[in-house]
């Protein structure tokens, strides 16, 4: 409906910069000023007292205050509320003085004191009108507080970008208003990608001070000989909208203004809307109970929020959940079960650090070992030493209903709710020792000579070289994006599966084919550089996973227009270079186990998300699809699973051991016709994520999320989804063959 709306506002006039004095430019004047007007009127701000400044985010609005402060003589003091958004805080670094209040009543008692703290110096106090966290709400009636103090000026700043977006504020009473309002549109209506900042006019005289001025802030400027300019002395938002303004994007913004409006009429209705559902999800996620009577999520209300009352609390609930023995369970788990569920949550620290740290109790020093854990924004690491280091955020909006909110509950309760006391026999250890000798062999190698794209069978008779690295071809060659130098995976870009490496020694060469494409292209497979044109390869570094790599490029553009047409994205390909003795931990897939392991810090939970060898077994394949037959699922193939080594054992029929890998510490090769076996070491077991639901012969991921969805099922391990194992060479050479006889050895911890 916004679409349309603004596809016939873009359609039914031409609106020009407006700058100028053409008719299209003083269209745009026009249209301007009246969204102008019309988002004020949103807010009741009465534009004899209040301008707005259009501005790119929340985040620049922030900024824009920050500039002004700045640039004050004698710098300025700066005081922040402990649950503000990542943005406010970073104010603090050009700030002269900085505080952060740890709690309300120490800002109300500050207030109390007479706001001591800024001395001879400009004063900026801000703080969030509802945290981006939890959703709680904070008191408004700070800023006229704050302004009613006497001594030296303290100006306010609202942070009103979580609050706008399903409340109401009422700017009406400008005496008692924040001097300025920072908000982000799009988080109002979804569209256009705007914010704005509106300013009390009796502060705007700060902004007399900001140093910097742009093109359309400025009405003339002297560049030689001497260095002069004369700032606009016009309304407030032509002295500080610098550039060009984003035009189409205001003329978007009235569109959504009005289609808000006409979808769900006032905020404060869809303030009632939102809260009400809020209130259901908090009190339905209260009563999910494990069957041993323990609760499941941990929420994190504020003491003073009340999901009945929605002045001091917002359509948010973080919470975190737990088993039924009281473990936290991995927040980012959840959230990849969720995706594949098409519920959308936010995990992790949330951009809210001080909010997180008080709520989950994390000192500053935790937070520094954290860090040098290996925890980041946005990565999987969020168990550290038993504790959560973030949370789970479910945020309702204008467009959520309840039937949203019940499928969040139930599926919780479906895949995080322990029904029955745990079954035993899920960690059978007594049953496995007392099992025949098992019979274990290799039944299948795989190598997958171009990470992330289809497997090559390793042919059987032949004896393959396994090193320290992995085996022999394995993972030689990436594919790059173009633009960025990232290696593409499948987890992006799933039909890399349909990419088939083909080795071929007759030749020397990578053939390297897919279904739908009659060309071919190969590489040598020789890094010697007598075989081929030095040209023909450049240096590049590349982003594996997250970790720079230097790899050599494929400068041919038949090759690029290959990968390119195949995964429709600009990219190529990428040889990584050998690993050699001085330097090992060049080789591409497994930066993780490169690094020295102390920087992963003592913790078992830590395990490498790529290693040298994946090996799964057939027992427990079988299992699995012995439970997704019991639910007339189709079957997975091994290949779902992208093994390099399939285990098989050959005991009569019943008396097979699933899951033995759990414990196993390694497992030995044996000897075999004068070929000398190998060790291998198990190093942990493979967290899984929404990949094995990418069909590898059709490059389609299953729309239900099988067989994923099942496995967190059946085998959840202390919240994370494991199946087959990470495997390494113990030595440094051996080799392999499909068939040969394998032992292996027991004493693993259970994860
Ligand atoms: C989203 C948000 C911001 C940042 O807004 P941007 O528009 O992304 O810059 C700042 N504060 C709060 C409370 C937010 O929710």
């Amino acid at each position: 409906m916004l679409m349309d709306k603004f596809h016939t506002d873009m359609m039914g006039s031409l609106f020009g910069n407006p700058h100028s004095a053409s008719q299209s430019s003083q269209q745009s004047t026009q249209m301007i000023d009246d969204t102008r007007l019309q988002l004020l009127r949103l807010f009741q701000a009465d534009p004899e007292e209040f301008d707005v400044v259009f501005i790119a985010n929340a985040t620049a609005a922030i900024k824009l205050v920050m500039d002004a402060l700045r640039d004050q003589d004698g710098g300025f003091w700066y005081g922040y509320h402990v649950d503000s958004h990542t943005s406010l805080v970073g104010v603090r670094e050009v700030a002269d003085e900085h505080r952060c209040f740890e709690s309300d009543q120490v800002v109300e008692r500050w207030i109390g004191d007479g706001c001591e703290g800024a001395v001879k110096k400009a004063g900026l106090f801000a703080y969030p009108a509802q945290s981006n966290m939890n959703g709680r709400r904070l008191p408004l009636r700070w800023s006229s507080q704050i302004r009613d103090t006497a001594g030296p000026p303290i100006y306010t700043m609202l942070d009103a970008a979580a609050l706008t977006s399903t409340s109401p504020l009422d700017l009406s009473d400008s005496d008692a208003a924040p001097d300025f309002t920072a908000l982000s549109l799009y988080k109002i209506f979804g569209f256009p990608d705007l914010g704005a900042l509106i300013v009390r006019k009796e502060a705007a005289h700060v902004f007399a001070k900001r140093a910097y001025f742009g093109g359309g802030t400025v009405d003339m400027v002297v560049c030689l000989k001497e260095t002069w300019h004369a700032k606009k002395t016009g309304s407030l938002h032509e002295q500080l909208e610098d550039g060009t303004l984003p035009v189409h994007s205001i003329l978007a913004s009235r569109a959504a203004m009005d289609t808000h409006a006409e979808l769900y009429g006032t905020l404060d209705r869809v303030s009632r809307h939102t809260a009400m559902l809020a209130e259901r999800l908090y009190e339905g996620l209260q009563k999910l109970k494990h069957a041993n009577g323990s609760a499941v999520a941990q929420i994190y209300k504020h003491e003073t929020s009340d999901y009945g009352k929605r002045s001091t609390q917002g359509p948010i609930v973080a919470f975190s959940l737990r088993d039924s023995h009281s473990k936290w369970i991995s927040n980012t788990e959840v959230e990849k079960l969720a995706s594949i569920k098409g519920i959308q949550l936010r995990v992790g620290g949330l951009c809210n650090p001080g909010g997180i740290a008080s709520a989950l109790h994390l000192e500053p020093w935790e937070m520094r070992d954290n860090f040098s854990a290996g925890q980041r924004c946005g990565g999987e690491h969020d168990i550290l030493n038993g504790k959560p280091t973030g949370m789970i955020r479910a945020s309702l909006g204008a467009m959520s209903t309840l039937g949203d909110v019940e499928k969040l509950l139930s599926f919780i309760d479906e895949f995080f709710v322990d029904q029955a006391p745990p079954k035993p026999q899920l960690r059978f250890s007594a049953v496995r020792n007392v099992a025949p000798r098992a019979d274990w062999h290799i039944e299948a190698l795989t190598v997958y000579p171009i990470k992330s794209c289809g497997g090559w069978q390793i042919p059987s008779y032949t004896d393959w070289d396994i090193r320290p690295e992995g085996l022999a071809w394995d993972r030689e060659w990436c594919i790059v994006h173009q633009g960025t130098g990232v290696a593409l995976s499948q987890k992006r870009y799933p039909r890399m599966a349909l990419i088939r490496p083909h080795l071929d020694f007759k030749t020397g060469k990578l053939i390297i084919s897919q279904h739908s494409n009659a060309t071919v292209v190969s590489v040598p497979l020789s890094l010697d550089p007598s075989y081929f044109d030095p040209t023909d390869l450049k240096s590049h570094t590349t982003q594996v996973c997250g970790d720079t790599i230097k790899t050599r490029i494929y400068t041919s553009a038949a090759i690029a227009n290959f990968f390119t047409d195949a995964l429709g994205v600009p990219c190529t390909l990428a040889r990584f270079p050998s690993p050699t003795l001085t330097d090992p931990s060049t080789r591409h897939s497994k930066p993780q186990l490169s690094k020295p392991s102390s920087t992963f810090g003592p913790s078992p939970l830590l395990l490498p998300n790529e290693s040298p060898i994946l090996a799964i077994t057939r027992p427990s394949l079988n299992a699995l699809n012995t439970f997704l037959k019991l639910h007339s699922l189709p079957a997975a193939p091994a290949a779902q699973f992208r093994a390099n080594i399939v285990l098989a054992q050959s005991s009569p029929a019943g008396s097979e051991t699933p899951w033995a890998e759990d414990t196993w510490q390694g497992f030995a090769v044996a000897s075999d016709k004068g070929v000398e076996g190998a060790s291998l070491d198990v190093l942990g077991g493979c967290r899984r994520c929404g990949m094995v639901c990418v069909d590898q012969t059709t490059g389609i991921r299953a729309e239900a999320g099988e067989p994923f969805v099942s496995l967190a099922k059946m085998r959840r391990i202390r919240g994370r989804v494991l199946f087959g194992v990470h495997c390494a060479l113990r030595g440094s050479a051996g080799s392999v063959r499909v068939g040969q006889v394998v032992e292996p050895v027991n004493g693993r911890e259970s994860e």
